[in-house]
């Protein structure tokens, strides 16, 4: 998929929520998604971060974003209820959601793994994506077609050694997108997939490996042909499938 070219209206007119936008991987979907006329609404937790790509994506000239500063570790049900009457009174509308915003964790053994940090990693990865399409499915349902898209991880689909609850929440991740898909399919415009970026030059990826060589690894600009895909209309027959950005 990495050859995908997006035409330059793919999301023209479209309302698009990217959670962890504020840095990696889910900034530059928020700035491709932009350059593809796509309203986008910025997720995340640290507002500074939040603000400097707000100001990207004015200076490029693309249509205005919103912030939404919201720590997913502390959010409750009520806040993703606010966020959903905020969203439809501000837009009117929700065209997709690219749950990005996710938690490395402690690699280490499950033997030793800190109950508290596994169970932070699980609020971040996968609660509170199940509390933010809770909320916003409703929404969702009145677009003409809408795309919900998870992001996944290679230790998703095969766990490996010392991965701890960062592997388990992927697990849970493609369960959930298996789930949506399969309970949206016939009664709803909503399709719902999931992404694995593979290895990708952002803080996470340096923090898991930080003895890699960084130049070494695909940019996020590099990977954003399957985001942009999966989030246009050229994509509206894919439902439930787990993809990767980067050929194996
Ligand atoms: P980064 O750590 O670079 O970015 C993660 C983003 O999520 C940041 O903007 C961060 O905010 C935000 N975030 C973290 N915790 C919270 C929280 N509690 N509330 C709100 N926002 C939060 O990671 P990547 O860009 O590398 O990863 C993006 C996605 O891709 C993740 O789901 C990751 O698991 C997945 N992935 C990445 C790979 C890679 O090689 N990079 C490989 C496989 C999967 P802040 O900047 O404020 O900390």
């Amino acid at each position: 998929m990495l050859d995908y070219q997006a035409p330059n209206d793919l999301l023209k007119e479209k309302v698009i929520l990217v959670t962890g936008a504020g840095d990696g991987i889910g900034k530059q979907a928020a700035l491709s998604y932009a350059a593809c006329g796509a309203t986008v609404i910025l997720l995340g937790r640290t507002t500074k971060k939040l603000e400097a790509v707000y100001d990207q994506i004015e200076s490029l000239g693309y249509p205005q974003a919103a912030i939404v500063p919201l720590n997913l570790d502390t959010a409750a049900e009520h806040d993703y209820i606010e966020l959903a009457n905020t969203i439809e009174t501000e837009f009117g509308r929700l065209d997709g959601i690219l749950h990005n915003a996710s938690i490395l964790g402690d690699r280490t053994p499950l033997a030793n793994f800190e109950p508290s940090t596994f169970e932070q990693v699980m609020r971040v990865n996968v609660t509170a994506a199940f509390l933010l399409n809770q909320a916003l499915i409703p929404l969702l349902q009145k677009a003409p077609k809408a795309s919900i898209i998870f992001t996944t991880s290679s230790v998703g689909r095969k766990a490996k050694a010392y991965w701890g609850a960062y592997a388990v929440s992927k697990f849970a991740t493609e369960a959930m997108m298996q789930l949506l898909a399969d309970e949206l399919e016939n009664i709803s415009n909503i399709r719902v997939n999931a992404i694995n970026p593979g290895g990708t030059r952002t803080n996470m990826r340096a923090h898991a490996y930080p003895a890699e060589d960084p130049n070494t690894l695909k940019t996020p600009l590099d990977i954003m042909p399957l985001y942009l895909y999966l989030m246009g209309n050229d994509s509206a027959d894919i439902n439930g499938q787990s993809l990767d950005a980067q050929p194996k």
